[in-house]
């Protein structure tokens, strides 16, 4: 067996930078601090966080008054911000940059007047965030079947914007369909999906061509790595999205196989690890790192840690 490891995987900067929020939050604040939504989409980071005292929920309401709530990297809509004020809570605001990125354009194109069609997925956290922005003018495109029975005229002003983990190639396609349905609409300079998603989306598709077996390290509710499989799988490669390495099937395998390994942008390289270790204990495989790009990208703490930490 061979194993191409990808290069970029895992942790992007924005997953790093709501992680080490966490964790900050929890060493100046002590336990319980609050999190709304999952800090990442990964089973593994919720679980080592749920064991240090964070404590996660769905709603607002759930947190009592006075008490230290931080968002998650996915974003909130302004009206989780407008309950938590209401309720005497402190705040800790660990968005992804690229995600804010979003809000900021849709809020922009809304006071401009235009009708912006959201490409993204119903019901992640990050698409119910954007739509809380302006939530009387965004509609919701999930797929070029969408945009055929949207109900709007040549004359309407609109825009579009996207969710930042999406497929690279169903984004485009949607888009297209769009410009060509409506060809006054406009959108961002560059589409909204992450460096983040691209770049590990670039890696699975070119280490595909030379794959027998293509194995996502992520958790099932994660969009990023849902794409990585689902990307291979376009591609004929047979492709499976795992937590962990004990969840690898041994009927996978005969032993022979060329198995590209990568991790979604919430998976922590632990699992990655785990993965290599089996693989090699099990069926003797060698491994190569294949470097696609190089990320140096950073994000700082939130300003409302920042400022706690100096002081
Ligand atoms: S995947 Fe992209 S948008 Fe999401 S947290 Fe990471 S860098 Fe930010």
């Amino acid at each position: 067996m061979k194993i191409l490891l990808a290069s970029p995987r895992g942790f992007c900067a924005g997953v790093n930078m709501a992680i080490d929020t966490l964790e900050t939050a929890i060493r100046l604040y002590g336990t319980p601090v609050y999190v709304f939504h999952e800090i990442v989409h990964n089973k593994h980071v919720v679980d080592r966080f749920e064991r240090a005292g964070a404590v996660f929920v769905n709603a607002v309401e759930e947190v009592p008054e006075g008490a230290v709530l931080l968002f998650s990297a996915h974003g909130v809509a302004p009206e989780v911000r407008r309950v938590s004020a209401e309720r005497r809570l402190q705040a800790i605001d660990a968005t992804c940059p690229l995600v804010t990125k979003v809000h900021l354009e849709a809020i922009k194109y809304a006071k401009a007047g235009y009708h912006i069609m959201l490409i993204g997925h119903e019901g992640h956290d990050e698409v119910i965030g954007t739509m809380g922005q302006a939530p009387a003018s965004i509609t919701l495109v999930e797929d070029v079947d969408d945009v055929d029975t949207l109900p709007f005229g040549p004359a309407d002003p609109l825009a579009y914007l996207t969710q930042t983990t999406l497929s690279v190639d169903d984004a485009s396609r949607i888009i297209a369909r769009l410009k060509e349905r409506f060809p006054q609409i406009v959108g961002p300079p560059k589409d909204d999906i992450c460096y983040a998603t691209q770049n590990r989306q670039e890696a699975v598709r070119l280490l595909s061509e030379d794959a027998d077996v293509v194995l996502v390290l992520g958790s099932q509710n994660s969009s990023n790595s849902q794409r990585l499989a689902e990307l291979a799988r376009e591609q004929g490669i047979r492709a499976h999205l795992i937590d962990g390495a004990d969840e690898i099937d041994p009927a996978w395998f005969t032993g022979d196989e060329t198995v590209v390994i990568t991790a979604g942008a919430s998976a922590p390289e632990s699992v990655v690890q785990d993965c290599l270790t089996l693989l090699r204990d099990r069926y003797g495989a060698t491994m190569e790192e294949r470097v696609i790009r190089e990320e140096e990208v950073y994000f700082p703490l939130p300003k409302e840690l920042r400022a706690a930490v100096q002081g």
